[in-house]
Formats: C-alpha cells, structure tokens, sequence
C-alpha cells in the first residue's frame, strides 16, 4: 500500500510525468530568518490525552468537509466518482508523530500527535494537509508512476533473487517465497527512488490547499503555522535537495508564509460563482453542498445549454430554462443508469432512451418521469415488450 505521509513521507516516482514545480524558491536570507524561528521556538512537551482522539477527529473533520468536497470539484475529476465524501479516519496507537492518507481517501492518524499538538485547530491543518494530498489527485500520481518504475524495478529484483535461491539448491516452494518477498521489497524501492524527485512539490501543494481549508472552515491559521514550525524542527537545512522526501522546515515554513499572505489578501471563495458571469453570459458556479453547473446563464438562473454535476457523480447535460431542465438533455448516474431524450420541468417528459445498469432499455414516451404513452422495453435477454403504459405501467400492446 502506498501512503502520503504528513511527516516521514515515502516517496514517489519516476520519471515520464515531471509535474510542474511547485515548491516556490527562496532566497539565503529569507530561509536563515526562518531557520532561526524554527531553531528558537519553545520545545514541546507531550501532554495526556484529555479527550477521545477519534472524537476529536470526527469534530474536525465534520468542520473542514463541506470545504474539502468543494475543494474536490474545483480540483478536476476527483468528484465523478464521488471520492469526495468518502473519507475514513483512524486512529492507531504509534509513538511516532506522524499522519498519513492511502490513495483510497483512508487517514490514519498516530496517537502521538494527539500528545504534541494543543488544539483543534493544529489538528485540523494536518487533516487538511492529509485530504489535500488526496484532493489534489497525489495518490493517483503515486499509483500510476509506481506501476510504471516500482514494478519493472520489483519484478526484476525479484527474478534475480530468485535465481540466486534456485542456484543455492532451495527447494521450489521456498523459492517462490523468496521471489515473492524480493518482488515487494524491489517494489518498495524502485517506487521510492523515483517518487523522491517531486515529492517536496506536493507536500507543498498540499500545505498551500490544507492551509486554505482550515482558513474557509475558520480555523486559527496561526496554529497552522505552529505545525509547520514543529515538524520542522528536525530538518534545518535551509534547502530541499532531490533526494528529499519533504521539504526542508526552513523552506516548508518560507513557502507557509507565502501562502498565507497571499490568501490573507484574497481568501477565494469555493463556493459561488468561480469562473465567468453567472448571471447573463457563461459562467461556473459551485453551491456550499458540492453542486456545480458549467454554462449558460440568463437573468441569474440556469438557462440555454450546461452541465450540471451532483456531488455523488451524477450528471447532467442538456437544455435549461429559467433555472430548469427544459428541452434536450442526457442525464448519467455513476450507477449505470442513462437517460437521453426530453425534459419538461427538471422530468422526464416527452420522447426518450432510458438503459439500466442491468441492460433494460425502454425507448418512448415519458411524463413526469414515468414511462408514459407509446414506448418498446427490451430485456437484457432480449426479449421485447411493445405498447402503451401508462404512469410506469404497462397497459397493453
Ligand atoms: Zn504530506
């Protein structure tokens, strides 16, 4: 399994898709001011533990998720197959400081951290660096790249340990295990040694987003940047190098900076009209509860030709007016079902193909969303049923 981690990070990979750097640069100065503050802030202490981790955590996480699914659709297709609301949080007894999220959306925290950090608001800036990373597609970058290096580099490593077992005289059973382990061990390495080369970036990118999360779920960012400044605590150099899981505490803290004065400047909203004019022209528009329509606006409503996105992945494209569905349209659940044809009022109405996810197909007339009038259901064994229905009812051929 492959993990995004808030602190020891393994890494990344290869080479093929380079994105582009993110990690903004630094000058000598302004990382040894940072260096400094780092070096000087007071020491932590761990402290019991007063409340319920996992109790904490879901507070958290119910404060920064309507943020977080939003953030999800303005990040490109991670809302189609719904991802955006299915989150895991965990959390496991472990005297290491760390938290990290699988590329499935499951985040584990460690018990230590409850011990360092002193509010909600720190946890809430490493939870919403962990959702960043998954927000941001990095989970998806580690899967594709590490099929592309770590499997190549684990499957030879494997064959060659293998045959250095077979040449000692193991027997077959035992070298089937050896290529099994070796394989996962190349693995491990061939995804490490090309994962390190951007990961720096995204770490960063995920402290830019993370940050700008807790900021919209009114979060005391300073806090924020009190974890950064701890967990920077180890790495002094005032540079990241190439072989750098994360990125050095002085430059993570320099790029921190960055980012907070610039959203202090201007906090983007998520939610509203993101892109072009919405109310007479053409224009993106994103509601608080993950709703987002792209197109055609007339008189502050929906009208002429858009797509409209329901944060579980259903979708529509076609006609509206005056802020409904009217005309043409072809509506898609994430479930399989299809609807192509006509719409009076946000329904089914009029002519139109309706498939299921088994394999029915009915093709006719609609009204209210039923099937309604003159229409011909096909079964996915084929068999046909042609005639007249009435309200979803069949009537008679
Ligand atoms: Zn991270």
């Amino acid at each position: 399994m492959i993990y995004r981690c808030f602190i020891t990070g393994l890494l990344v990979i290869a080479t093929g898709c380079i994105p582009a750097q993110y990690m903004p640069q630094f000058d000598q100065a302004t990382l040894q001011v940072r260096r400094n503050e780092i070096a000087n802030q007071a020491e932590r202490k761990p402290h019991d533990i007063k409340e319920d981790p996992n109790i904490v955590l879901s507070r958290v996480y119910e404060r920064l998720l309507p943020h977080a699914k939003v953030a999800c659709l303005e990040n490109g297709e991670k809302w189609l197959d719904s991802s955006c609301s299915n989150w895991s949080l965990k959390v496991v007894d472990d005297e290491n400081f760390n938290a990290y999220i699988t590329p499935t959306g499951d985040i584990t925290f460690h018990s230590e951290v409850f011990k360092y950090t002193k509010s909600d608001d720190e946890i809430a800036f490493i939870l919403a660096h962990e959702m960043s990373h998954h927000i941001l597609n990095h989970g998806m970058e580690d899967i594709v790249n590490s099929e592309i290096m770590g499997a190549t580099t684990g499957l030879l490593y494997g064959i060659l340990v293998g045959a250095i077992a077979a040449g000692l005289g193991a027997s077959d059973d035992i070298i089937d295990d050896v290529i099994e382990d070796a394989v996962e061990d190349g693995y491990a390495s061939g995804r490490e040694a090309g994962r390190l080369s951007y990961s720096v970036d995204q770490e960063s990118e995920a402290d830019r987003l993370g940050l700008k999360l807790v900021q919209l779920a009114d979060y005391d960012w300073l806090a924020a940047r009190q974890v950064v400044m701890f967990i920077g605590k180890d790495s002094t150099e005032l540079r990241s190098d190439r072989s750098s899981s994360h990125p050095s505490g002085p430059e993570r803290l320099a790029a921190f900076d960055s980012y907070s004065s610039a959203s202090s400047r201007e906090l983007n909203p998520l939610v509203g009209c993101i892109m072009g004019n919405c109310v007479n022209g053409n224009g993106t528009y994103i509601w608080a509860d993950g709703r987002k329509y792209e197109g055609n606006w007339a008189d502050d409503k929906v009208n002429g030709h858009g797509t409209y996105f329901f944060p579980d992945g259903r979708k529509f494209v076609g006609q509206f007016q005056a802020g409904k569905i009217n005309g043409q349209g072809v509506f898609e659940s994430p479930n399989g079902h299809k609807y192509d044809g006509e719409y009076q009022d946000n329904k089914r109405h009029g002519w139109g193909t309706y498939r299921w996810p088994e394999g029915h197909k009915y093709v006719g007339e609609f009204k209210d969303d039923e099937k309604h009038g003159e229409g011909t259901l096909t079964y996915p064994d084929g068999r046909v049923v042609q005639g007249q229905w009435d309200n979803g009812k069949f009537l008679a051929d």
